[in-house]
């Protein structure tokens, strides 16, 4: 696909189509793996522009090729947050309970104007463009669409993220890790209990516990290379009832997260080496259940700088920012286990309220100016 000269009067023509898809989305939020409405008004919109969607019903997403040969892809995520949405928000959630609090109709819209253009340059290398469900859930609607092969034989893939940090008009790219590995774990620690009198005749389980908090993090930091940012932090602490009894059982649980795609491999061993150690001389038993959740994304420097050169051709080159790594997850690392690719932030800064927050709110100019710039990084993408 060559870059479009006209690409500004082509996404001129779109916009009005994404955004009134945006707005539609907007109204209609649906949690993780229930999109089903949302894969019905893609899927609507599309074949009303002569487009061929295939949906994978029963499941929710969908995806479709503009042009023949899809060499590269772009994947939206299209599921909302169980937040209720301030009124007064235009538009607003007619879905109470369940706000796009994460931009995610506004990835939808930018996908679908960006299947609009680029059927209008009818290029002989098409573009894959993914509406994927579930990025909000576990383990993620990434992991299933790349089992389904869809995928397979792209040479690159990419992804927008509104950042409400970013005014509109603004990419952030940045190459190498841009979001963390997200893994949960959860710890049972079991003893006889007894009398809060007596806590050296049994195993002081709180003591235990409280230990673990403190201590499991800096223990786990001691066993890995320095370099590699890391953080475990807990979000459950359940046990005990009463004042004077020690309990028998009690359980925490929390998420570990870091940067290095290598690391990431060896995490479940390290946490239960450590914890192990950790407890040994307590006496309490425990079990650690763990679960890989996803890798970090890193950002593929090819891909980085082929899409960087051609956003900058269409907007010239300060419309490109670098941008912080977050240690937040994003399922789109499944893909990059595959593929080559990259996940960019997109300005959308307009209340300057947080994402999965009832504060935020977008800046719809990010539409527009994604659509343009998602095009105009595919089709310097699209060249071998
Ligand atoms: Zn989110
Ligand atoms: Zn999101």
């Amino acid at each position: 696909m060559k870059f479009p000269e006209n690409i500004g009067v082509l996404v001129e023509r779109a916009l009005p189509h994404a955004l009134e898809l945006r707005r539609k989305l907007h109204q209609n939020p649906e949690p993780s793996y229930h999109e089903y409405e949302t894969t019905r008004i893609i899927e609507g919109a599309l074949e009303s522009h002569g487009l061929e969607p295939h949906d994978r019903s029963p499941r929710t997403g969908l995806w479709v090729d503009v042009g023949d040969h899809p060499v590269v892809g772009f994947r939206a995520d299209i599921d909302a947050l169980p937040i209720d949405e301030p009124e007064g928000n235009i538009p607003v959630s007619l879905n109470p309970g369940w706000m796009h609090a994460c931009g995610h109709d506004a990835h939808a819209a930018i996908a679908f104007g960006i299947a609009l253009v680029v059927r209008d340059l009818e290029p002989e290398r098409g573009v894959r463009i993914l509406f994927q469900p579930a990025e909000e859930g576990f383990p993620g609607g990434a992991i299933e669409m790349v089992g389904e092969g869809l995928v397979d034989g792209l040479t690159s893939l990419i992804a927008f993220h509104v950042d409400p940090a970013l005014d509109a008009g603004y990419v952030g790219a940045r190459t190498g890790p841009i979001t963390a590995s997200a893994d949960k774990f959860g710890i049972i620690l079991t003893g006889p209990g007894g009398h809060t009198a007596r806590p050296h005749q049994t195993v002081d389980l709180v003591e235990a516990a409280a230990r673990i908090v403190v201590d499991l993090p800096a223990a786990l930091r001691s066993k890995i290379d320095a370099r590699s940012p890391l953080t475990l932090a807990f979000g459950s602490i359940h046990g005990g009832t009463i004042e004077n009894v020690i309990p028998t059982r009690l359980e925490l649980k929390g998420t570990v997260r870091t940067l290095d795609r290598e690391l990431w491999d060896q995490l479940p061993g390290i946490m239960e080496k450590t914890l192990s150690n950790l407890l040994n001389m307590s006496g309490a038993g425990y079990e650690l259940s763990y679960q890989q959740a996803i890798p970090p994304v890193v950002n593929d420097a090819r891909v980085v700088s082929r899409a960087v050169d051609g956003i900058e051709a269409a907007f010239g080159s300060e419309a490109i920012v670098p941008t912080p790594t977050s240690m937040g997850g994003e399922d789109f690392a499944n893909y990059l286990e595959v593929v080559p690719g990259a996940l960019f932030r997109l300005g959308a800064a307009k209340g300057r309220g947080d994402l999965h927050s009832s504060s935020f709110q977008l800046d719809e100019a990010c539409i527009g100016i994604g659509i343009k710039a998602g095009v105009a990084a595919l089709s310097n993408l699209s060249h071998p």
